[in-house]
C-alpha cells in the first residue's frame, strides 16, 4: 500500500491538472535556486510558499495564528474540520475576512482506514454546507485526513470537480512538545518556492513558525493561498502549450 501511496503522491501531479490534485506549487519541484539555509545564508531571493493549517479552528490558537499572519502580511489556507467550524463560526468568518482561504478537511476527521468512501464523501458534503452557510461561498479545496485516499474517494472528489491538496513539507508540529523544537526546525528549513507547508492550528507551534520564518533576516518568505498557486500553475501550463503549438 505504501508503494501505491508514494506513486500517487509523486506520479499523479505530473499528469493531472493542478485544479484536480496538488502537492506543491512549483512548476517543477526541482527548484534551481540555491537551497539557502533560512537564517544563516547571505541575502537570497524571495521564497514564495503556502502555509497550510489543518484541524482547526481552535478557540485559543487560531486567533493568535491569525494575529501573527496579519502582522507579517502572510496569506494562508485553513483546512478546517466541519464540526469545529460549526462550533466556532466567528473564526471561520475572521479567516475569510482577513484574506485567507478555506479548505474542507471533513466533518469529524474520522480515521481514513475506518471510513467508507460513501461516509467520507458525505462528511465532505456536510462540511461544504456548513462553510457555505457561514461564508456564502463554495469551498473547492479538500485535504483528506492524514492525506490518505483510496481510488474510490479520489474519483468521488474529482467527479465533484474538487481540488485535492496535499503537502511537501511537514515539520510534524503535532509531535512537538516545546516551542524550541519548532525554532530548531525553522532554522534548518530550506524553503523552496512552491513549498506547501503542513501545520496544525489545533496545536500552538505554528504561531512561532510563522513568526520565525517571517522574521528571518536573510530569506524573504511570502506565503500565498493554495488558489494562488493553482492559478500560477495553470497559467504556466497554458503558456507552455501555446509555446509548443
Ligand atoms: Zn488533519
Amino acid at each position: 500500500m505504501n508503494i501505491i501511496r508514494q506513486f500517487v503522491k509523486k506520479a499523479i501531479p505530473a499528469v493531472i491538472p493542478p485544479k484536480l490534485y496538488l502537492v506543491h506549487g512549483a512548476v517543477s519541484h526541482i527548484d534551481s535556486e540555491a537551497h539557502a539555509n533560512c537564517c544563516t545564508a547571505d541575502t537570497g531571493p524571495l521564497k514564495e510558499i503556502a502555509f497550510t493549517f489543518d484541524d482547526g479552528p481552535h478557540p485559543e490558537h487560531t486567533p493568535l495564528l491569525l494575529d501573527v499572519l496579519q502582522k507579517y502580511q502572510q496569506q494562508a489556507t485553513f483546512f478546517v474540520i466541519g464540526e469545529k467550524a460549526r462550533q466556532y463560526p466567528h473564526l471561520i468568518e475572521r479567516i475569510v475576512q482577513e484574506g485567507h482561504e478555506l479548505g474542507n478537511h471533513t466533518l469529524t476527521h474520522s480515521e481514513p482506514a475506518q471510513t467508507s468512501t460513501r461516509n467520507f464523501l458525505e462528511e465532505i458534503e456536510q462540511t461544504d454546507q456548513i462553510l457555505e452557510q457561514l461564508t456564502g461561498k463554495k469551498v473547492k479545496l479538500v485535504r483528506p485526513p492524514k492525506g490518505k485516499l483510496n481510488l474510490g474517494k479520489l474519483l468521488g472528489l474529482w467527479r465533484q470537480r474538487r481540488t485535492v491538496v496535499l503537502w511537501d513539507i511537514d515539520p510534524r508540529d503535532y509531535l512537538m512538545n516545546d516551542q524550541s523544537e519548532m525554532i530548531d526546525w525553522c532554522q534548518n528549513y530550506h524553503p523552496v518556492s512552491g513549498n506547501f507547508c503542513l501545520m496544525h492550528d489545533n496545536h500552538p507551534y505554528a504561531i512561532e513558525a510563522v513568526r520565525q520564518l517571517s522574521e528571518c533576516q536573510h530569506t524573504r518568505l511570502q506565503s500565498h493561498t493554495v488558489s494562488h498557486w493553482i492559478e500560477n500553475k495553470t497559467q504556466h501550463s497554458t503558456r507552455t502549450q501555446q509555446a509548443c503549438a
